[in-house]
């Protein structure tokens, strides 16, 4: 039956390892001889109340959470955040910085505006933001409560290789499609956050990640749900958590752990990527979207310049066993996301798949 599953090129919801899917499988009706499934557990019971416990400890162990940082397991996608982080956190001086370098971080910017007054720290659209900009092209105001960037931008296939120097002003960064791709010093963040759904869990669940202190400062508007205080007070359980998620988060820290860590995540995802812009760089047919500076290791944009040549790759490459590699509406042409989960294989006979397509045509 195995052996039927596709290579999976979704940018979100996405790949999970085939051992992951397995493992929740065969505990799906029955979690460790308790007689029901994760999925109709109490959220307060023993059982539950060990995997969230171990869910937490895990990921503070693999990326290292220094203890003074609270690890939030919450609801509403990464989305809820680009309301949350200002609500709670743009009190403080009433302005913030965006490091506007994509979809994603233009949607949190255009949403702290309701907030606040935001100063854009960049702006990469004027070249269809193909890349990311030196640490000396932000401009940053010393007045702000936070300085907000995305790690990397699943939709345009850039990422931030570099970490941004801010002084005293917290670092917020929405991780979403790189979270345990590689190893983060999070002691340099205020607060990191992840929809689950790229390189973690299935979707429907959001870690943040926050400094202790930065709570408690958020403004009176904030609704209940998206009070970092309260959720931090109640260990993310002042309702019920994304249970399953949780759950399904903990099976794939384990693997990322048998894995090599996020040490070990950081060299596959580079051996994927490099293999795959080394083949579309030495093709005839493909251009790359991203500047080489500022690739992303973990989404491939390309295209043929051609939308009906795009349009067949996509279709032949589906065919073959590759799918979801049609891009994002807002760049067109292709798109491979290459997270965690994608095995080295994968990539490897795409790689073969993308040079037999070039020499066809
Ligand atoms: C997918 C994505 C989002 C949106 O996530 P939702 O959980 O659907 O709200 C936000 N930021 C980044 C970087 C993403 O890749």
């Amino acid at each position: 039956m195995n052996n039927s599953r596709v290579y999976n090129f979704a940018a979100g919801p996405s790949v999970l390892p085939l051992s992951v899917l397995e493992r929740a499988g065969a505990e799906i009706t029955n979690y460790r001889g308790c007689g029901m499934s994760v999925m109709e557990m109490s959220h307060r019971s023993k059982m539950f109340m060990d995997i969230f416990q171990e869910t937490q400890d895990k990921l503070r162990r693999l990326m290292n959470v220094p203890e003074d940082y609270h690890i939030l397991f919450l609801q509403t996608g990464a989305s809820g955040q680009f309301s949350a982080i200002p609500l709670n956190l743009i009190g403080r001086t009433g302005k913030a910085d965006y490091a506007v370098t994509g979809n994603f971080s233009g949607l949190a910017c255009k949403e702290a505006q309701k907030y606040g007054r935001i100063s854009l720290a960049c702006d990469t659209v004027d070249r269809g933001h193909c890349y990311v900009p030196r640490q000396e092209g932000l401009t940053l105001d010393p007045q702000a409560s936070y300085f907000y960037y995305c790690a990397n931008n699943t939709i345009f296939g850039t990422e931030w290789n570099y970490v941004p120097q801010t002084g005293d002003i917290p670092l917020v960064c929405d991780m979403s499609s790189d979270i345990l791709s590689m190893p983060v010093d999070v002691s340099r963040f205020g607060v990191i956050y992840a929809g689950a759904q790229k390189n973690m869990a299935p979707a429907g669940l959001t870690v943040v990640i926050i400094k202790d202190g930065l709570q408690g400062h958020e403004l009176s508007c904030t609704p209940l749900m998206m009070n970092y205080k309260t959720m931090i007070d109640k260990d993310s359980m002042y309702n019920t958590p994304p249970c399953w998620c949780i759950y399904m988060l903990g099976l794939m820290l384990d693997w990322v752990d048998e894995n090599g860590g996020v040490a070990g995540m950081e060299k596959l995802k580079w051996q994927r990527a490099n293999m795959l812009y080394g083949t579309l760089e030495s093709s005839r047919l493909f251009r790359l979207h991203a500047d080489k500076d500022s690739r992303s290791g973990m989404n491939v944009t390309f295209r043929t310049g051609d939308e009906a040549l795009d349009a067949k790759f996509v279709r032949e490459a589906a065919q073959a066993g590759f799918v979801n590699l049609k891009g994002h509406r807002l760049t067109g042409g292709m798109r491979a996301s290459i997270y965690n989960a994608m095995p080295v294989e994968g990539v490897e006979k795409l790689c073969d798949f993308i040079r037999t397509f070039d020499k066809a045509n």
